[in-house]
């Protein structure tokens, strides 16, 4: 089987999204996605990637994440180019599942669960008012995520109080004002509600520390980037002096940047973000590696729905996945998914069920490419061996009894550099 065209699709309504569909000769099409940025996304897509993949077995996945990685990584990999490769990475792991006729978490090592406890994030869309609710009727927020089945939420309840002075400055009426909201919640449902905090890493230190300590007494269930993942020390400060558990994060990218956080234990909750850190190979790996911490794994969300789709295998697989990340304003009658995938994800009582059929359990609906608003952009030529310098010209051969270097069949040296011509 080979990859024979990669394709992009943009549109217009949701700016910040980018699916990829990978062509192959066999008739499957792998879905991906991936959040942020879509112009760099889709350039590193056509213009880096898609020369390592096109004619290329699509099921060598582990050799496509590492040559994608290794050209990234010449240049810093973090940002758009391991976003795109994550959006590559799921399409590929899609064929792979449609090939073998199996969901992809059977081609992960098999389900340990057949739903997982979702919490929703309170953003808003439609008609839906979670987001304006979190902060105008906080308990009746809580009673009608409880009519649902849904018991945890989160919400970012203190980023207004940061804008004031970049995090900096925090005063005590302002520290007692914006648990209010939590306050009203406990009022209203008890502990029936489980609440995290995402601090979006716009507090210093110091701020973090007040911030989760007033927080301590409403028995938090995660506090979340109170300050941006730069350094290991300041999160085992801010875990040593915060009494609920420290989620990490987002924006930490590959098992690279996860690794010192769960070595020194400043990771009590890991949270990777399986569309912008690496895709579903890197997500499984850091789930293996928490679990080597005991860490629980919590996917991040509020992006777009196949990210959600890609995480539900993982959360079917990885023993050590306490709970995925979904927005009920996304998925629900009023919410956006279903205009564009066919089927929509389960949330029923609280869980997201298990994705059925092979592959990752959902298609992007035909109409989506034909939408006025739709940019679609292709790409169907092969790199070559020796594309952008990932391989060298020459090869080291036995040749009539001697060890000999020689130049490949083909090559030519003088385009050796990162896609540079001579
Ligand atoms: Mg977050």
């Amino acid at each position: 089987m080979k990859i024979t065209r990669i394709e992009t699709i943009n549109v217009a309504e949701f700016p910040a999204v980018t699916w990829v569909q990978v062509y192959t000769d066999a008739g499957h099409v792998g879905l991906g996605e991936t959040w942020f940025g879509p112009r760099s996304v889709v350039g590193a897509i056509h213009e880096i990637f898609s020369p390592i993949l096109i004619g290329k077995n699509p099921l060598d996945i582990e050799r496509h994440w590492r040559d994608m990685f290794d050209m990234a990584n010449a240049f810093g990999y973090a940002g758009a180019e391991t976003r795109a490769l994550s959006a590559l990475d799921i399409a590929l792991w899609d064929i792979a599942g449609q090939e073998a006729k199996q969901p992809i978490y059977n081609l992960l090592g098999g389900a340990c669960r057949d739903r997982i406890r979702v919490y929703n994030t309170c953003a808003q869309y439609g008609a839906n008012r979670d987001m304006e609710m979190a902060f105008f009727d906080p308990g009746g927020l809580a009673r009608s995520l409880l009519d649902e089945g849904i018991s945890i939420m989160k919400w970012a309840f203190t980023d207004h109080f940061a804008d004031l002075s970049r995090g900096v400055f925090l005063s005590e009426q302002d520290l007692e004002l914006m648990q209010e909201p939590i306050r009203q919640i406990r009022k209203a449902v008890g502990n029936q509600m489980a609440i995290a905090n995402d601090g979006h890493g716009r507090w210093n230190l110091q701020n973090a520390i007040r911030i989760g300590r007033a927080m301590d007494q409403y028995g938090m269930f995660w506090q979340e980037e109170l300050i941006q993942p730069t350094n290991v020390e300041n999160h085992l400060a801010l875990a040593r002096e915060v009494e609920a558990p420290i989620c990490v994060s987002e924006r930490l990218v590959t098992k690279y940047q996860f690794r010192d956080y769960l070595r020194a234990g400043a990771a009590e909750v890991v949270m990777p973000d399986l569309i912008w850190t690496g895709g579903i190979t890197e997500t499984k790996k850091i789930a293996v590696m928490a679990e080597a911490e005991q860490a629980p794994v919590a996917p991040h969300d509020c992006t777009g729905p196949v990210n959600v789709f890609a995480c539900a295998h993982i959360c079917m697989n990885a023993p050590n996945v306490m709970v995925m990340e979904t927005v009920r304003a996304f998925y629900g009658k009023s919410g956006y998914y279903g205009r564009f995938i066919e089927p929509n994800i389960v949330v029923r009582d609280g869980f997201l069920l298990a994705p059925e059929g092979p592959g990752l359990g959902t298609r992007l609906k035909k109409d989506v490419r034909e939408r006025s608003d739709a940019t679609v952009e292709s790409s169907d030529s092969p790199g070559g061996d020796h594309w952008g310098g990932l391989h060298s010209p020459f090869e080291v051969v036995d040749s009539g009894g001697k060890r000999l270097v020689r130049l490949k069949s083909g090559s030519n040296p003088g385009r050796s550099r990162r896609g540079k011509k001579a």
